[in-house]
């Protein structure tokens, strides 16, 4: 098996350099960038952090406007048609909100004694999955905060109940959102059916890692996270990975995470299935003391450089985002969802309370009929199952 970690210090320490000399390009280098990009090379990781600088250039009468907006033209241009573009939806079923980790952006942190906490019966897990589907979701992922009473077998048990339920559907697969696990637990879930898992690294930067997790007894552990998604790869599961922006310096989390996908595809031939985009932001009404944080500008300008570096690669624009910001950035392939159960156990068949002392985090819900309207406004339509069915076969021939 591959591992990331064993490449870990030597893309550590090239993007550290680079970032210690990079400048704002001017209007015409970026436009010699972009060419580039166009060309059969992948940009380089210096190039990309060139790009990158024109998010850390912030003010509204800054010269990077011009920079900014060459970006922006040059990604519309590409992937984003005037219709036919696509937006592959994901419906996230949260199992259980206990979580023995403590991250200080998350509410269902173990330190938080308000958060109303809630593990689905086998019965409400059942009743929750049906009531995405009769809603047309075919993609199901579903969430589990760090619950002890989670091991593989009840993992296992949950998953082959949500492939029970979506093997028929045309597109529909299951993904799985946990903390890291085993190679014999990824084996066991892709026995099972399993397609992918959804891990965002949070940061790849281990001080700034240290700073935000070394209060949680299993998370704290950023050598052993940071092969996980290698032994799900080697199980045979797709990945989805990402940065949680607003850990660490925002240039070094995007350069970071485009080396990792591209370790990813050398290594095992497929990238991963799609970058997290989630930057930090307030939760139940609270405010979060940042050390790092990430405007608009810079947020965008990661999107357009995952997608410029990664063009293969799909990015899933965040309901925690308002609709605006996610309406402006999205591209033909993107991963979106405009409801997410309210991030909370129960919150399709509202099981559980659905106010905010419940819920992850603060999200933006929003009804399909408003947003299948301004999607269709812009030239995007929702496709609810696009999951392969070549991947299947290779699964069952493992
Ligand atoms: S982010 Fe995950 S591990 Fe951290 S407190 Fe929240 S549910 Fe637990």
């Amino acid at each position: 098996m591959s591992l990331f970690s064993s490449v870990y210090a030597a893309r550590n320490a090239e993007v550290r350099a680079i970032l210690d000399g990079v400048r704002c390009p001017s209007p015409r280098r970026v436009e010699e960038v972009l060419a580039h990009s166009e060309s059969s090379a992948s940009l380089s990781l210096a190039e990309l952090a060139e790009v990158l600088q024109i998010g850390a250039t912030e003010g509204a009468d800054s010269d990077s406007n011009v920079q900014f907006d060459l970006l922006r033209a040059h990604t519309r241009r590409r992937w984003r048609a005037p219709s036919g573009n696509r937006v592959r939806y994901v419906s996230p079923i949260y199992v259980s909100s206990f979580c023995v980790d403590a991250c200080p952006y998350c509410n269902f942190s173990a330190l938080r004694k308000d958060t109303v906490r809630y593990r689905l019966s086998l019965a409400e897990l059942d009743r929750e999955i049906a009531s995405v589907l009769a809603r047309d979701a075919r993609v199901v992922e579903l969430v589990y905060a760090t619950d002890p009473e989670y091991d593989t077998r009840a993992l296992v048990r949950d998953v082959s109940r949500a492939v029970r339920a979506v093997e028929d559907l045309e597109g529909g697969g299951v993904l799985l959102c946990t903390e890291y696990l085993s190679s014999q637990a990824y084996e066991a879930l892709a026995d099972a059916g399993l397609r992918g898992i959804v891990q965002w690294d949070e940061t790849l930067d281990e001080q700034a890692y240290a700073r935000w997790h070394s209060a949680s007894p299993r998370k704290a552990d950023f050598h052993t996270r940071m092969d996980n998604h290698d032994r799900a790869l080697a199980a045979g599961l797709d990945v989805a990975t990402g940065a949680l922006f607003g850990l660490a310096d925002f240039r070094y989390d995007a350069l970071m995470q485009v080396a990792r996908a591209r370790t990813i595809a050398e290594a095992y031939g497929r990238s991963p299935f799609v970058m997290g985009t989630a930057r930090l932001k307030p939760i139940g009404g609270r405010e979060l003391r940042l050390e790092t944080s990430v405007s608009d500008r810079a947020h965008e300008t990661a999107l357009m450089v995952y997608k410029i570096a990664l063009p293969q690669v799909g990015r899933w624009l965040q309901t925690r985002e308002t609709f605006a910001m996610n309406l402006r950035n999205l591209l033909d392939g993107d991963v979106f969802t405009y409801s997410c159960g309210d991030v909370q156990p129960g919150g399709y068949t509202q099981i559980n309370t659905t106010s905010v002392a419940g819920a992850q985090f603060g999200v933006n819900e929003m009804e399909r009929g408003f947003v299948e309207r301004e999607l269709a406004s812009q030239g995007f339509h929702i496709d609810f199952g696009w999951i392969s069915p070549a991947k299947a076969r290779a699964l069952a021939a493992r």
